[in-house]
Protein backbone atom coordinates (compact mmCIF):
# COMPACT_ATOMS: atom_id res chain seq x y z
CA UNK A 1 0.00 0.00 0.00
CA UNK A 2 1.47 3.42 -0.81
CA UNK A 3 2.66 5.76 2.17
CA UNK A 4 1.31 9.14 1.97
CA UNK A 5 1.45 11.54 4.24
CA UNK A 6 -0.15 14.71 4.92
CA UNK A 7 1.76 18.06 5.90
CA UNK A 8 -0.50 20.25 6.49
CA UNK A 9 0.05 24.21 8.03
CA UNK A 10 -0.71 27.70 7.27
CA UNK A 11 2.95 28.50 5.73
CA UNK A 12 2.15 31.96 6.31
CA UNK A 13 4.91 32.16 4.62
CA UNK A 14 6.71 28.79 3.93
CA UNK A 15 10.09 28.73 6.25
CA UNK A 16 13.32 27.01 5.47
CA UNK A 17 12.11 25.23 8.75
CA UNK A 18 9.01 23.76 7.01
CA UNK A 19 11.52 22.79 3.65
CA UNK A 20 13.29 20.92 5.89
CA UNK A 21 11.02 18.92 6.86
CA UNK A 22 9.44 17.95 3.68
CA UNK A 23 12.77 17.30 2.11
CA UNK A 24 13.89 15.00 5.11
CA UNK A 25 10.09 12.79 4.63
CA UNK A 26 10.67 12.42 1.17
CA UNK A 27 12.54 9.19 1.59
CA UNK A 28 10.02 8.00 4.10
CA UNK A 29 6.97 8.14 2.27
CA UNK A 30 5.50 7.45 -1.47
CA UNK A 31 3.74 10.62 -1.21
CA UNK A 32 3.96 13.80 0.96
CA UNK A 33 0.77 16.64 -0.02
CA UNK A 34 1.90 19.76 1.75
CA UNK A 35 -1.71 21.51 2.62
CA UNK A 36 -2.46 24.44 2.90
CA UNK A 37 -5.18 24.63 5.78
CA UNK A 38 -7.87 27.50 4.98
CA UNK A 39 -8.74 28.54 8.56
CA UNK A 40 -11.83 31.02 8.77
CA UNK A 41 -10.85 32.27 11.99
CA UNK A 42 -7.23 33.19 11.21
CA UNK A 43 -6.95 36.34 8.70
CA UNK A 44 -3.66 35.12 6.98
CA UNK A 45 -0.36 38.15 6.09
CA UNK A 46 0.13 36.13 2.62
CA UNK A 47 -3.29 35.54 0.44
CA UNK A 48 -3.78 32.00 -0.44
CA UNK A 49 -2.48 32.01 -4.15
CA UNK A 50 0.49 33.74 -3.25
CA UNK A 51 1.08 30.94 -0.68
CA UNK A 52 0.28 28.27 -3.22
CA UNK A 53 2.77 29.56 -5.70
CA UNK A 54 5.59 29.15 -3.73
CA UNK A 55 5.04 25.85 -2.62
CA UNK A 56 4.23 24.98 -6.18
CA UNK A 57 7.50 26.35 -7.22
CA UNK A 58 10.15 25.27 -4.54
CA UNK A 59 8.83 21.98 -4.90
CA UNK A 60 7.93 21.93 -8.39
CA UNK A 61 11.21 19.16 -9.61
CA UNK A 62 10.10 16.93 -6.44
CA UNK A 63 7.48 14.37 -8.25
CA UNK A 64 5.97 13.09 -4.90
CA UNK A 65 5.06 15.91 -3.22
CA UNK A 66 1.87 17.15 -3.90
CA UNK A 67 0.57 20.54 -3.25
CA UNK A 68 -3.02 21.23 -1.87
CA UNK A 69 -5.46 23.09 0.38
CA UNK A 70 -8.27 22.24 2.78
CA UNK A 71 -10.69 23.33 4.89
CA UNK A 72 -11.94 21.44 7.38
CA UNK A 73 -10.71 19.00 9.98
CA UNK A 74 -7.40 17.90 8.50
CA UNK A 75 -8.19 14.15 9.62
CA UNK A 76 -11.37 14.45 6.65
CA UNK A 77 -8.40 16.11 4.38
CA UNK A 78 -6.35 12.85 5.26
CA UNK A 79 -9.64 10.45 4.44
CA UNK A 80 -10.65 11.96 1.52
CA UNK A 81 -6.54 11.64 0.10
CA UNK A 82 -6.50 7.87 1.71
CA UNK A 83 -3.71 9.32 3.80
CA UNK A 84 -2.54 6.87 7.03
CA UNK A 85 0.02 10.09 7.85
CA UNK A 86 -0.16 13.74 9.24
CA UNK A 87 4.09 14.88 9.13
CA UNK A 88 4.75 17.34 11.59
CA UNK A 89 7.74 19.20 12.65
CA UNK A 90 8.98 19.40 16.30
CA UNK A 91 11.00 22.30 17.69
CA UNK A 92 10.71 22.77 21.38
CA UNK A 93 8.59 20.96 24.21
CA UNK A 94 5.95 23.51 23.78
CA UNK A 95 5.65 22.41 20.25
CA UNK A 96 5.56 19.08 21.58
CA UNK A 97 2.29 19.68 24.02
CA UNK A 98 0.35 21.14 21.29
CA UNK A 99 0.73 18.83 19.04
CA UNK A 100 0.14 15.98 21.63
CA UNK A 101 -2.89 17.24 22.16
CA UNK A 102 -3.81 17.50 18.57
CA UNK A 103 -2.21 14.23 17.50
CA UNK A 104 -4.03 12.13 20.09
CA UNK A 105 -7.80 14.02 19.08
CA UNK A 106 -7.00 12.99 15.72
CA UNK A 107 -5.94 9.72 16.73
CA UNK A 108 -9.51 9.07 18.39
CA UNK A 109 -11.19 10.41 15.06
CA UNK A 110 -9.51 8.69 12.92
CA UNK A 111 -7.66 5.33 14.56
CA UNK A 112 -5.87 4.17 11.90
CA UNK A 113 -4.05 7.78 11.40
CA UNK A 114 -0.25 7.91 12.64
CA UNK A 115 1.25 11.21 13.06
CA UNK A 116 4.77 11.05 12.36
CA UNK A 117 7.22 13.32 13.76
CA UNK A 118 10.88 14.68 12.50
CA UNK A 119 12.75 17.11 14.95
CA UNK A 120 13.41 20.23 13.29
CA UNK A 121 17.31 20.26 12.48
CA UNK A 122 19.16 22.81 15.11
CA UNK A 123 19.29 25.91 12.81
CA UNK A 124 15.86 25.87 12.36
CA UNK A 125 14.83 25.37 15.66
CA UNK A 126 13.31 29.31 16.68
CA UNK A 127 12.14 29.78 13.29
CA UNK A 128 8.80 30.71 12.85
CA UNK A 129 5.87 32.05 10.40
CA UNK A 130 5.16 34.39 12.97
CA UNK A 131 8.93 35.94 13.89
CA UNK A 132 8.98 36.03 10.19
CA UNK A 133 6.30 38.19 9.83
CA UNK A 134 6.95 40.15 12.30
CA UNK A 135 10.31 41.05 10.55
CA UNK A 136 8.61 41.82 7.12
CA UNK A 137 6.14 44.47 8.95
CA UNK A 138 9.29 46.06 10.60
CA UNK A 139 11.39 46.65 7.19
CA UNK A 140 14.06 43.81 8.13
CA UNK A 141 15.81 41.25 6.00
CA UNK A 142 14.33 37.58 5.78
CA UNK A 143 15.90 36.61 2.38
CA UNK A 144 17.91 33.98 5.21
CA UNK A 145 14.90 32.58 6.63
CA UNK A 146 13.17 31.63 3.43
CA UNK A 147 13.61 29.15 0.68
CA UNK A 148 15.81 29.51 -2.23
CA UNK A 149 13.68 31.41 -4.82
CA UNK A 150 11.12 32.78 -2.44
CA UNK A 151 10.84 36.47 -3.25
CA UNK A 152 9.21 39.07 -1.48
CA UNK A 153 9.27 41.46 -4.15
P1 LIG B 1 0.28 25.87 11.80
O1 LIG B 1 -0.52 26.95 11.17
O2 LIG B 1 -0.40 24.53 11.88
O3 LIG B 1 1.04 26.26 13.03
P2 LIG B 1 2.72 26.13 10.36
O4 LIG B 1 2.64 26.47 8.91
O5 LIG B 1 3.21 27.17 11.29
O6 LIG B 1 1.31 25.57 10.70
O7 LIG B 1 3.58 24.82 10.59
C1 LIG B 1 3.29 23.58 9.99
C2 LIG B 1 4.21 22.52 10.54
O8 LIG B 1 5.55 22.91 10.36
C3 LIG B 1 4.08 22.27 12.04
O9 LIG B 1 4.25 20.89 12.28
C4 LIG B 1 5.22 23.01 12.64
O10 LIG B 1 5.65 22.44 13.85
C5 LIG B 1 6.26 22.82 11.58
N1 LIG B 1 7.28 23.86 11.61
C6 LIG B 1 7.11 25.19 11.64
N2 LIG B 1 8.30 25.84 11.69
C7 LIG B 1 9.25 24.88 11.70
C8 LIG B 1 10.68 24.89 11.80
N3 LIG B 1 11.37 26.02 11.90
N4 LIG B 1 11.33 23.70 11.80
C9 LIG B 1 10.64 22.55 11.72
N5 LIG B 1 9.29 22.47 11.67
C10 LIG B 1 8.61 23.61 11.66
Amino acid sequence: MEKIAVFPGSFDPITRGHESIIRRALPIFDMVIVAIGENSGKKPYFTLNQRLEWLEMIFSDEPTVKISTFTGLTVDFCRKEKADFILRGLRTAADFEFERGIGQMNKMMYPDLETVFLLCEPQYASLSSSIVRDIIRNGGDVKQFLPEGVDLG
